[in-house]
């Protein structure tokens, strides 16, 4: 398989061929940077993990230059910091037992320009090939531009293979922004909490984030703990992890519908929620 980058790394933990490594796939995350696929497609990892039909797949767009630094990567250049987050990609796709990793190595900028068309263009290839029954998405209220950025291109990308590529779901996940806001009957919660401990070390082997100081591994088991806790106020908590989506299907199925009134209803129902309890003075 080619792509638009000759640094583009793929990567399969079994060793299998790249082409069967890639069609064998099932679940298939799409993200901008090296460690949010571990944040907030944990549940599709989870579905796949140790399974022989069902297997994972992870895509990073980004190349992870300009990412923070301290510590023992205080002095590194950008290109050694690189190839840092790409090893530490590869350490989680073994960890989790992903059907392949692929990193496209594209800047950001690029990510989140509306005129990039090789993303897209690799991006149509990477589908066309795995034909996933479930994508995991950036949610399109994130407020990280290049997440964003991923997230429009992988629809762009979904929508121009939407004749012969159909997943059953596609879901906006949670990184910077949860999605606790969404009204419930809004929310797509996705069980979190099989294997507490693989989903420790999925985040843990970010070592480069989480030692420059951004305890990503506590928030994101701090965040699938929360959300089970809060998501019903009477009862038990049916699940001890939860993350919750945005359902991104109907935009994947009808390429014409328009997205930002797609993505504004939510915001207006939970407008509407927040209006309507208290119009009700609590009643
Ligand atoms: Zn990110």
């Amino acid at each position: 398989m080619q792509f638009h980058n000759h640094q583009a790394d793929f990567f399969v933990p079994d060793g299998v061929k790249p082409e069967a490594a890639l069609a064998r796939t099932t679940h298939l995350c799409i993200s901008a940077h090296q460690d949010d696929i571990e944040i907030m497609a944990y549940h599709g990892i989870a579905e796949c993990f140790g399974r022989p039909d069902r297997w994972f797949t992870g895509v990073v767009v980004t190349n992870g230059a300009g990412s923070p630094r301290a510590g023992i990567y205080g002095n590194y250049t950008d290109e050694e910091m690189q190839k840092v987050r790409l090893v530490e990609q590869r350490k989680a796709a073994f960890v989790g037992d992903y059907a392949c990793q692929i990193q496209l190595g594209y800047t950001s900028a690029q990510a989140r320009n509306p005129a990039e068309t090789n993303i897209v263009e690799d991006l149509k290839q990477i589908l066309l090939a795995a034909r996933p029954e479930v994508v995991y998405l950036h949610n399109l209220a994130d407020k990280h531009d290049t997440h964003l950025g991923a997230a429009l291109r992988s629809i762009t990308a979904l929508r121009a293979v939407s004749g012969s590529v159909k997943p059953r779901k596609v879901y906006g996940c949670e990184v910077w922004r949860d999605l606790d806001w969404l009204p419930d009957e809004d929310k797509q919660a996705l069980p979190a909490g099989a294997r507490t401990n693989i989903a420790a070390a999925l985040v843990g082997v970010f070592d480069s984030q989480v030692s420059g100081g951004k305890r990503y591994d506590l928030a994101t088991a701090g965040r699938r703990l929360a959300h089970a806790t809060y998501y019903a106020s009477h009862g038990t908590d049916q699940e001890t992890a939860l993350n919750f989506a945005m359902d991104l299907t109907p935009l994947v199925e009808d390429p014409s519908l328009p997205i930002v009134p797609y993505v504004v209803q939510f915001i207006d129902r939970f407008r509407g929620d927040v209006q309507k309890r208290l119009a009700g003075g609590g009643a």
